[in-house]
């Protein structure tokens, strides 16, 4: 994996009338990436690194933002972050993910580290929770459609909520990965991966599934294979509990398996064969192909969102409604 990549000469003087500059981190389970920038054209510097130990690797990205720091500098950073974390500002544990089975990560400060070494106001968001920000917030057609709905499918299967602008955080934060899904075991007799639930979407349909259930890497199936039928089947079957859920006006659709190009249209097509014209609106008939789309940010959303996201954090008030009593 590549070190520092400056992405333009661009200065952070350059950045758009009242942009200010900010820092994105994607803090991912396979590696980290961070950028400053005031926007997708305004990007000053970028650099991803392997995940490896938290001392290590979150010292990696502070001394990245560090030369950043200072009066014209910074003013915020925006932090997405594989998970569950917890985003409750009330918690002891705000800033800190939660129950990752990845080692050594498990209880992790996430946000602390950052404020402490450079002083500056940290915005801490789910990792797939940023992405659905970063594609709405940074994507002008997008911005009309609430709520939102991003999904990665990759090492893992998650999926982020923006409504009305802002990403949803209830109980913790939508876990739209490990919906369950209706598992013919006549069919597909692969028990899943999940940890904690075997066959939950994640379990039956991310990247590690694909390779447990078919004996190779999903990169390295032909598009031919059974395997894209099943692996659209089961997409389809959540996109619909998502759809009849929430009714998202767009879902997005990124991660590593989804650069297979001949999924999406199988998942739009085998979408519409499970909602069975139940839900009557051009979006699911006619327009499906915009409907369900890939990443308008390719695969920047994340990082891109967690920038949207330190924007705001310096430009408006803390949300009353993040904090909890007690
Ligand atoms: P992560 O989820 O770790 O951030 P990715 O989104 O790249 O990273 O997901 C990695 C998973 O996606 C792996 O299981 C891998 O087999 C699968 N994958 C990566 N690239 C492709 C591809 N081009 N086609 C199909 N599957 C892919
Ligand atoms: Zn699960």
């Amino acid at each position: 994996m590549s070190d520092v990549q400056p992405l333009s000469a661009q200065s952070p003087e350059d950045r758009a009338p009242g942009r200010p500059l900010a820092g994105g981190i994607e803090a991912g389970g396979t590696k980290f990436v961070c950028l400053v920038g005031s926007g997708p054209d305004h990007i000053v510097a970028e650099t991803r690194f392997p995940t490896t130990t938290p001392a290590e690797t979150l010292g990696r990205a502070i001394a990245f933002f560090a030369p950043y720091v200072g009066p014209g500098g910074l003013a915020a950073l925006g932090l997405a972050c594989f998970g569950p974390v917890d985003l409750n500002e009330a918690s002891p544990t705000y800033g800190h993910i939660t129950t990752t089975p990845k080692p050594g990560w498990a209880h992790s400060d996430m946000v602390g580290p950052f404020r402490r070494a450079l002083g500056l106001p940290v915005a801490f968001e789910s990792d797939v929770n940023a992405a659905a920000m970063g594609e709405y917030y940074w994507v002008a057609d997008n911005r009309r459609c609430s709520p939102l709905v991003y999904f990665t499918v990759g090492t893992g299967i998650g999926g982020g909520i923006v409504l009305a602008g802002k990403p949803v955080h209830g109980l913790v934060h939508p876990e739209a990965g490990h919906v369950r899904l209706p598992h013919d075991w006549q069919v597909d007799p692969f028990p899943g991966v999940c940890p904690y639930h075997g066959d939950c979407f994640e379990g039956l349909a991310s990247g590690p599934a694909m390779r447990a259930r078919w004996g190779c890497p999903a990169e390295e199936l032909p598009a031919e294979h059974p395997a894209w039928d099943l692996e659209a089947a089961y997409m389809a079957l959540a996109m619909a509990n998502v759809i009849c859920t929430l009714s998202p006006q767009r879902i997005v659709l990124g991660g590593g398996v989804m650069q297979q190009g001949h999924l999406l249209p199988m998942v739009r097509q085998k979408v519409a064969q499970v909602l069975n014209g139940y839900i009557q609106s051009p979006a699911l008939l006619a327009q499906m192909d915009a409907y369900i789309v890939p990443p308008a940010l390719g695969q920047r959303s994340g990082v891109l969102g967690a920038l949207a996201l330190a924007q705001q954090a310096c430009s408006a008030p803390p949300c009353p409604d993040r904090r909890r009593p007690g």
